[in-house]
């Protein structure tokens, strides 16, 4: 234990970080949290996680299926009546919670199990983001989670009339709500003229409500845009996509309403499943 470190702590974060405590499910601010950055160790700031590790479990707690190399140890816990794998931070020694393998979430089959007091969120300040609703949202997201300069990509749903949407909701197209995929990405890197482009190149932005064989208004063209900037260059490139279509454009360019992420099991949906395009 390195005391140094803990010494600013509050009370509850004490309970946690030091005494091996556990919050309690479904209570800790980052356990449906889902934005891009670092988490970093509350006590000693180290970096633990990257946020595109991150899912959600459906446990009530954080959870992560990669560490940052060299950031967690781990050892066997015979608390609890069971034996289990604590993990606390290698540099300070302060609990974070335990992991578990095998559990066939994500595709690396591991669940780091966080304390939301355990850890801290810093947000990477260098991405922007955007949202692109393009058809079913399995091949969407597959689409540009693969592009360099993409550090998060996630699905779910947006710009319908009712909060909260689950999957049975919206696959009706009674809500209103688009199939969307929200994507951080670096501008430095990747610029949203060519997340632009290969949004264009990957659906027909011609048929209203309608992808291929999927009909209803979840499966809608839109671009929700997050600046200014990108609502001018999305509009501007309607303008030069019109030429490659003798159809009219029905792409939506819309600010950017309340993103909710869909469930775990359509996050990485291809990926985890094996799937090369969206199976149906
Ligand atoms: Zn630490």
């Amino acid at each position: 234990m390195s005391e140094d470190f803990y010494t600013n702590l509050s009370p509850e974060e004490r309970k946690i970080i030091v005494d091996k405590g556990t919050e309690a499910p479904f209570t800790g601010e980052y356990n449906e949290f889902f934005e891009a950055g670092l988490f970093i160790c509350r006590a000693c700031k180290t970096p633990l996680y990257e946020s595109n590790t991150k899912f959600n479990a459906g446990c009530g707690w954080p959870s992560f299926d990669d560490e940052l190399e060299g950031a967690v140890v781990r050892r066997e816990d015979f608390s609890a009546g069971r034996v289990r794998t604590e993990i606390c931070c290698s540099k300070c020694d302060g609990h974070l919670g335990h992991v578990f393998e095998g559990e066939q979430i994500t595709e690396k089959n591991t669940r780091h199990c966080v304390n939301s007091l355990s850890i801290q969120f810093k947000s990477y300040k260098n991405l922007s983001k955007v949202y692109f609703g393009a058809g079913c949202f399995w091949s969407v997201e597959k689409l540009f989670k693969i592009q360099k300069g993409v550090y998060l990509s996630q699905v779910g749903y947006m710009g319908g009339d009712t909060e909260n949407p689950r999957y049975k909701d919206i696959c009706t197209g009674d809500t209103n709500h688009a199939e969307v995929v929200e994507v951080y990405y670096d501008e430095k890197v990747i610029s949203f003229t060519d997340l632009l482009n290969i949004f264009w190149e990957n659906h027909n932005p011609t048929t209203p409500n309608q992808q291929g064989f999927d009909i209803g208004s979840q499966y809608r063209s839109v671009v929700f845009y997050t600046s200014e900037n990108q609502k001018k260059i999305a509009e501007e490139s309607i303008l030069i996509q019109e030429s490659n279509w003798n159809k009219t454009i029905i792409t939506e360019v819309i600010i950017a309403p309340i993103f909710y992420r869909a469930e775990e099991y359509h996050q990485n949906y291809l990926n985890k499943n094996n799937l090369g395009i969206c199976g149906v």
